[in-house]
């Protein structure tokens, strides 16, 4: 029969005496240390299961990831389309295994590039794919970017917030997103680049073309210059999707002057009574970024290439209340937080609307234009007794002044 005063932990000994709990079971007890301890291995290897299952759940089909989409972005059904292929190949790609090393086939890697008008939806998009796909995502500004040596930040950098936004993780980070927003405006300037150096052109694109094509970087793992003393990370950019998003304004030009071209050849393939002026940028090809000023080299490593279309009244209305977070539903949850009932009228949504356009303030302005005039009631409600708020044309007109249109105006 056990002797009562030799009660002791079964994992790591420790006496009764020296824990703060001795919990018994059928045949062993347990001290709390060693429950946190378990317990800590337990979350490692739960996470560790989850990381290793995320590259399949990753693999939907392209039309599931459309689905997906779908339920955050409205229109753009094109730039979905050829989004939802890129991913699924390019996680294809990351699943392929090298068994048949005699057929020499390598899924090269489906890069995409986006043009598109700012507030069309590029970054959502991209941001959708990465919250879908459970992967590290980081947004990086092509602007800030210039060759080494030169004021601004090295193209490293990019790597530096994936490694942040992967904890750290370089595994995790070697398969997650990027997204470089206003490409555009790292195009070569003018078409003699030899008189001077282009710091923030072709120099950069050289510089962004080793990160595309796959290779191994140093990164300093704290960004920048200014922590000289860092260990670098080394990352490989191997099997990281790029997405590259601008708005290319002026391309339209170029894309208009190339059709009107072929219209006049014999080789013409949409006849000019077809053309969509309004809306050339559907059909931009890769030569057409050539002309902008992108070299062939980084539009070559960027095969997906897609537009966004501007957004027209329909989809600024349904922007406001359809995606699966629209910003009506975001005020509803807020003021539901407070036990208020908001509703707003249809005519209201028109109105601001119809504002949004009229000030050129795209989806952008939307929320701008919700906060100036729900602002004053997320105010002063929460310390009332209010358990309704209705927002009326009226309402809405009376809280958009016209001072304040100017501001929102002058923000965007
Ligand atoms: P871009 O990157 O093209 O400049 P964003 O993706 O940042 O534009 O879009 C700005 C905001 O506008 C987004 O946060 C989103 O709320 C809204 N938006 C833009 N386009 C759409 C769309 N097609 N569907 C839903 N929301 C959109």
């Amino acid at each position: 029969m056990a002797k009562k005063e030799a009660l002791e932990c079964s994992f790591c000994k420790r006496k009764k005496e020296e824990t703060n709990l001795l919990i018994a079971g059928v045949d062993a007890h347990i001290c709390e240390k060693c429950i946190e301890q378990a317990h800590g291995i337990v979350l490692e290897e739960s996470t560790n299961e989850k990381e290793k299952g995320s590259l399949d759940f990753a693999v939907r089909k392209p039309i599931e990831i459309k689905d997906f989409l779908d339920q955050y972005i409205i229109g753009q059904n094109q730039a979905k389309k050829v989004m939802s292929v890129a991913v699924y190949n390019h996680y294809k790609r990351l699943l392929q295994k090298p068994v048949n090393s005699e057929d020499d086939i390598e899924i090269e890697k489906s890069n995409i590039i986006m043009v598109g008008e700012t507030g069309t939806g590029k970054t959502l998009i991209a941001r959708t794919i990465a919250k879908m796909l459970d992967v590290p995502f980081a947004i990086v500004d092509a602007t800030v970017l210039t060759e080494a040596g030169y004021v601004g930040e090295d193209v490293e950098t990019i790597l530096t917030r994936l490694l942040q936004a992967a904890d750290y993780k370089v595994d995790k980070a070697e398969r997650g997103i990027v997204f470089i927003d206003e490409i555009d405006k790292i195009a070569r300037k003018g078409d003699n680049p030899s008189i001077t150096r282009d710091v923030s052109g072709e120099g950069v694109q050289q510089a962004l073309l080793k990160l595309l094509e796959g290779t191994i970087v140093n990164v300093p793992p704290k960004g920048g210059r200014k922590h000289p003393d860092q260990k670098f990370v080394e990352v490989n950019t191997k099997n990281i999707l790029f997405i590259a998003g601008g708005a290319f304004s002026g391309i339209d030009k170029v894309i208009s002057k190339r059709l009107n071209m072929q219209a006049v050849g014999y080789s013409a393939s949409i006849s000019e009574d077809k053309i969509d002026e309004k809306n050339l940028l559907q059909y931009v090809i890769p030569s057409d970024l050539k002309s902008f000023g992108l070299i062939p080299e980084i539009i070559g490593r960027l095969p997906a290439l897609t537009f966004l279309k501007p957004l027209d009244k329909e989809t600024l209305r349904s922007i406001l209340t359809q995606p699966k977070n629209a910003i009506i539903k975001q005020y509803i949850r807020l003021f539901e937080m407070d036990g208020i009932a908001f509703k707003i009228d249809e005519k209201a949504l028109d109105f601001i609307v119809e504002k949004a356009i009229e000030y050129k303030l795209g989806a952008r302005g939307l929320r701008s234009l919700c906060e100036e005039i729900l602002t004053d009631a997320m105010f002063e409600l929460p310390s009332s007794n209010e358990t309704k708020l209705r927002v009326t044309k009226k309402y809405a007109e009376d809280k958009i002044t016209k001072s304040t249109i100017k501001k929102l105006k002058a923000v965007s």
